[in-house]
């Protein structure tokens, strides 16, 4: 099939899952999407994410669940947030309602590498002047980036469908258990989707999986999956391409939150790529504000990355503590607050759209912090 399509396009998007859809959402002209998989294919994650993600982008119809409540377990204590409202959702209908939002055109191959408008793939090098790179953890132009990026540290989940029923997102910290780990049951519809993750990257989680489960009566482990994800912000630009979710490092820290921010962080990418693709700035220009819009969230990033190292070494006594302050009346509005900005729901729009761009894509300089990230 590849030798029917052209070798060049007005923008190529390597990776199909949140940051990848999301950009190419926003792009008009001809534009091609690469994935080694079929779009919706490789679910890897709990896929819960804020209500007003799926109403922003029209994908309701794609939510398993609704839950209002967010419960955090110690061992002693169940205490429930109060926090915006979250939805299970299902991966692959949202991956292919959410491809219907583009005009793109799709091929499934491997991106070897994305460098300076070349994209290189198992079926063949293609070229555009805007390149979005969106293909997670790993990253398209590994050989390229190992020179300059900074290391972006990764974390590790791993989790299983099992059937059972329930309402809420729940999480389980301390109570024992080891440290550097977190668990959790988030149902979805006529199953819940139960697994931990460990901050540390280590990825030998199975026997953990079984007892979590065995220890809520949820069964034994069927179906797994899990991979890495990042929690560390990375470079937003490389190789003049844009660089979006969590080939960015721009999954959120201490939570592992990272579709929110890859389908925000996507789409802005997406709509200055589509103003330099109609000539309205230069792609310097687009590529510059887009670095800047990420940068000025720097700061929540930061804060969330010291928290998770110090989360990663509490003793367990003190990480029940941490449990009961992030449900207390006291740390729930500062949450509410920065947790929300630092990748905002509001930003995403259903239509392709040149608005809405946060202050830093406009080029207004206060919101921009000018230090390199590499
Ligand atoms: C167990 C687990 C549970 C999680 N639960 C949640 C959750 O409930 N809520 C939440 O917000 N976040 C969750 N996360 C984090 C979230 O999954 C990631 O942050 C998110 O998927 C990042 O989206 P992305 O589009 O940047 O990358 P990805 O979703 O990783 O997509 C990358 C895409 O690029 C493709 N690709 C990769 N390399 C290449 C290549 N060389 N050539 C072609 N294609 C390529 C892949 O096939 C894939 O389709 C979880 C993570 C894990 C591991």
């Amino acid at each position: 099939m590849s030798q029917a399509l052209p070798t060049e396009w007005d923008a190529i998007v390597c990776g199909a899952s949140f940051g990848g859809l999301a950009a190419a959402s926003q792009l008009g002209g001809r534009v091609l999407m690469i994935d080694s998989g079929e779009i919706g294919d490789g679910e890897t994650s709990a896929s819960a994410v804020p209500v007003a993600c799926l109403e922003n982008l029209d994908l309701m119809h794609t939510a398993e669940q609704l839950h209002d409540d967010i419960v955090v377990h110690t061992a002693r204590h169940a205490q429930t947030l109060d926090f915006f409202p979250y939805a299970t959702f299902d991966y692959r209908s949202f991956c292919r309602s959410f491809f219907e939002h583009s005009d793109a055109r799709f091929l499934r191959a491997r991106v070897q590498s994305a460098s300076e408008g070349v994209v290189a793939t198992s079926k063949g090098r293609f070229e555009s002047p805007v390149v979005i790179d969106a293909t997670g953890w790993r990253t398209a132009a590994q050989a390229a980036r190992k020179k300059r990026a900074r290391v972006t540290r990764r974390s590790f989940g791993l989790e299983s469908r099992q059937p059972y029923v329930g309402d809420g997102l729940h999480f389980y910290v301390g109570g024992g258990r080891r440290n550097r780990r977190f668990y959790w049951v988030f149902p979805a519809g006529d199953h819940v989707r139960a697994g931990l993750a460990t901050y540390s990257g280590e990825s030998s989680l199975s026997p953990e999986l079984s007892e979590f489960l065995g220890d809520l009566d949820l069964g034994s482990p069927g179906h797994t999956h899990g991979g890495f994800f990042t929690s560390r912000l990375g470079e937003p630009i490389r190789d003049s391409a844009f660089v979006v979710g969590d080939a960015a490092g721009h999954c959120l820290p201490v939570t592992g939150e990272g579709i929110r921010p890859a389908l925000v962080y996507g789409q802005i990418a997406g709509r200055l790529a589509e103003l330099a693709r109609r000539g309205d700035l230069t792609l310097p220009e687009a590529l510059s504000r887009y670095r800047a819009v990420v940068r000025s969230h720097s700061r929540g990033y930061r804060i969330l990355d010291r928290l998770q190292v110090v989360l990663g070494r509490l003793p367990d006594p003190m990480f029940e503590g941490f449990g009961r302050y992030v449900a207390s009346e006291r740390f729930q509005p500062w949450a509410r607050r920065v947790y929300w900005k630092v990748a905002d729901p509001d930003l995403l729009t259903a239509e392709p759209s040149l608005e809405p761009l946060p202050p830093a894509a406009l080029g207004e300089r206060s919101a921009i912090d000018p230090r390199p990230t590499a």
